[in-house]
């Protein structure tokens, strides 16, 4: 049998993604599977809708988030056009939310697809077959590791115990291990009981002779490093890199993520590449934003700012460059378009600082307006003379008022 594996032409930023590479871990652990159980003669993996030179038996497309629904159903009517006859099967983040929605289900009918809920537990074990990506700029720079699905937790904006509702820890990851960088897509690394284990053997394992370096696409659940604090050592000799907890909790918890931050600066990390992850446009207003970006800068670690959307959004038309309204994007009542945009201006700064070292930001520094020898003089000038000299000095230690 002939299988096609497609993943529609997502409008994926190119900073959100942490390798250059295209790597569906998803699609890439079916194919495995396909070639392994199902005996295919041809496994064909693209991105976006292509005109193919076979007939495929079946085609899985996957899906991603809820606001991205248009490229995935693009990509249905795509090929469902090209290939009458196949059997189609969709699956995913999106298809997982939307699973038991009357008008999903009557859209599915429509095209005569198959979707699935969660993981696709048959192909789960298998390791994924990056042989099936062609059309990478480079070698593959990076390797794409699961060491469990699901999460124990249960936050409320989160759809991760909604899609993976089964909850899988693997003792061990030594004999998955085909590359020199791994990337972490676990929703919650810690919680794996067997997470001493897997890190012990991630600091001993070389490949191709050479030691590992490691990263966390997920932020580290700070409250089991609390209780666990050895764990900040065992990630810093797994050789982790650039490593993220998060607070999407009150002001009030300060307290609580600041000692978080210590265990991992006691480990070994440069507080400047420790990021919390901080999730804006919800609940927690502006003025409060600000003051936890405030106390993330006394800390000198930088912000991963998240914009919410709901899980059910079906729209995403965000412009950072323009003004906007509810018609573009979600924006939460709590918020404005201008708060949001102001927010992620201040994030934006307040990382270079955090980065740089710098106790100030301005826009005519970063594009050189003035000579070298000038801005030297500007850093080493009080607080009260860099803002006579320049009227768009941005100084992360202060909340910033944006009105409504
Ligand atoms: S801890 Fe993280 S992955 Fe788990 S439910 Fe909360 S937000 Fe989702």
């Amino acid at each position: 049998m002939d299988f096609l594996l497609v993943e529609p032409d997502f409008p994926i930023p190119k900073k959100s993604r942490n390798h250059k590479n295209f790597l569906p871990i998803g699609l890439l652990k079916i194919g495995a599977y396909l070639k392994r159980r199902r005996h295919a003669q041809r496994v064909q993996l693209v991105r976006g809708n292509l005109d193919v030179n076979f007939t495929p038996d079946e085609i899985y497309i996957t899906s991603l988030f809820t606001y991205w629904s248009e490229e995935f159903w693009e990509s249905v009517e795509f090929y469902r056009d090209r290939f009458p006859e196949a059997e189609i099967r969709v699956g995913g983040i999106y298809v997982s939310l939307m699973f038991d929605d009357p008008r999903f289900k009557e859209t599915c009918d429509r095209y005569r697809v198959k979707p699935r809920k969660g993981i696709f537990k048959s192909a789960e074990k298998y390791k994924a077959d990056y042989s099936l990506i062609k059309t990478n700029p480079g070698p593959l720079d990076c390797q794409i590791l699961h060491a469990s699905r699901g999460c124990p937790r249960r936050c409320s904006f989160c759809g991760t115990w909604k899609v993976e509702p089964e909850i899988s820890f693997k003792k061990s990851v030594r004999r998955l291990i085909c590359n020199n960088k791994i990337v972490f897509y676990d929703n919650n690394l810690l919680a794996n009981p067997s997470i001493k284990n897997i890190l012990e053997e991630l600091a001993k394992t070389r490949w191709k002779g050479k030691s590992m370096v490691c990263e966390s696409q997920s932020g580290f659940d700070g409250r089991i490093l609390e209780k666990n604090p050895h764990l900040g050592k065992l990630l810093r000799k797994a050789r982790f890199v650039n490593p993220k907890i998060a607070w999407d909790t009150k002001y009030g918890n300060h307290p609580r993520i600041e000692k978080q931050v210590q265990i991992l600066e006691d480990a070994g990390f440069a507080h400047k590449d420790i990021g919390i992850f901080m999730m804006f446009n919800w609940e927690i207003p502006y003025t409060k934003m600000e003051k936890k970006r405030v106390k993330c800068w006394n800390w000198r670690v930088q912000v991963d700012d998240c914009r919410f959307r709901p899980l059910d959004q079906l729209f995403d038309n965000f412009n950072s460059r323009k003004s906007q309204t509810r018609e573009d994007y979600y924006i939460h009542p709590k918020w404005t378009d201008r708060q949001v945009k102001e927010f992620r201006r201040n994030v934006r700064r307040h990382n270079i600082c955090v980065r740089h070292g710098f106790s100030f930001h301005s826009k005519t520094l970063e594009n050189k307006k003035v000579s070298k020898r000038k801005s030297m003089e500007l850093r080493d000038m009080s607080k009260s003379r860099v803002k006579r000299a320049l009227p768009d000095a941005w100084f992360p230690d202060e909340e910033h008022p944006c009105p409504r």
